[in-house]
């Protein structure tokens, strides 16, 4: 019987094992993929406190994995499909057995949605992006495309124009589903121009993006941006699907957490990207994966 089993090894899973090792539970980490998350798919992060400059991601998620292994923990290759009350306690399934624990944390993160055009993933790190604040410094005097109409879209236009020279926002719809004080926002800075009712077609280039192909959504009309960015920020999915049964979740999938991050199980605790919540980065994963293992600690301490 195991006192807590984490699910996933990205920065909330991660810095969740490394108080429930300095907690002294008897844990086991299930990472489905490889050590690190989403994380990885950007080459540097420049907003972890620490690091002026920026650090390599590969070198902090070193860190952090040390970090664990020091307290003699090891991030086993298995991914989890099911988790199952029996009584108190909880049976995690995964490809290779079932394990018996009394307190699950579930830290398995998201994915950025795709668009699904052609070209989005052969210039995935080659001028596609999924995140604004991290990689728009590297878009210094640049065009860029920014896709979506959400808040994250809307605030990352803004933020974008802190540095390209153009930004065109590229929305399906007339109306915004983002905040109204952002879309004003929007409207008055002036390197942000509006393709309102265009939806991307496609995606073009030689090694690096070199433009997008968009299309009307009323006339079919198609015509090209010429950019060196694009920016898809159509939101992120939870990668829930292995907990809806058994978790409280909301409509866009994400779990239903209070601000101790219990679910609305006894002794399932969640944190990071999967969770609703107002801030996705790294800095707030850690910080809800510690909360997450000090809560699991508690609820061990008293059952
Ligand atoms: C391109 C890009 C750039 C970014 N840049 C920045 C940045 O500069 N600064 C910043 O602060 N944030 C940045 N972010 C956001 C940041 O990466 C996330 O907020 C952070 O990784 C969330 O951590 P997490 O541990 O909650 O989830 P994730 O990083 O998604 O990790 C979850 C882990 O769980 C595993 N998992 C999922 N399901 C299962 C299962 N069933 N069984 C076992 N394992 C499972 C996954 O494989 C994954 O490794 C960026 C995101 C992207 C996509």
């Amino acid at each position: 019987m195991h006192d807590l089993i984490i699910i996933g090894a990205g920065p909330a899973g991660l810095t969740a094992a490394l108080y429930a090792g300095r907690f002294k539970l008897n844990t086991r980490i299930f990472e489905r993929i490889s050590c690190g998350g989403q994380i990885l798919l950007s080459p540097a992060i420049e907003n972890y406190p620490g690091f002026p400059g920026g650090i390599s991601t590969f070198d902090l998620i070193d860190k952090f994995k040390k970090q664990v292994e020091d307290l003699g923990l090891e991030i086993e290759n298995q991914s989890v499909l099911e988790i199952i009350p029996e009584g108190k306690f909880y049976n995690v399934k995964t490809e290779s057995g079932v394990f018996k624990t009394k307190t699950v944390i579930v830290a398995s993160g998201a994915a950025s949605k795709r668009i699904g055009v052609k070209g989005e993933d052969k210039f995935i790190g080659k001028g596609v992006s999924y995140c604004g604040t991290c990689d728009g410094p590297l878009f210094k005097n640049k065009d860029i495309v920014v896709v979506g109409g959400g808040d994250r879209a809307v605030e990352d236009a803004i933020f974008l124009a802190n540095y390209a020279k153009r930004v065109y926002l590229v929305h399906r719809r007339s109306e915004f589903r983002a905040s109204q004080i952002l879309v004003d926002k929007a409207k008055t800075t002036p390197k942000i121009k509006f393709i309102l009712e265009f939806v991307v077609e496609e995606i073009i280039g030689g090694n690096k993006v070199e433009q997008v192909r968009i299309k009307n959504v009323k006339t079919s009309v198609e015509s090209n941006l010429f950019c060196q960015g694009v920016f898809i920020l159509a939101g992120i999915n939870p990668n829930t699907e292995f907990i809806k049964n058994i978790l409280e979740i909301n409509e866009a999938g994400f779990i239903i957490i209070d601000r101790r991050m219990h679910t609305s199980k006894e002794g399932i605790f969640a944190c990071g990207d999967c969770v609703e919540k107002g801030l996705y980065q790294v800095i707030s994963a850690c910080s809800d994966g510690a909360a997450a293992a000090d809560s699991a600690h508690k609820y061990l301490l008293k059952s």
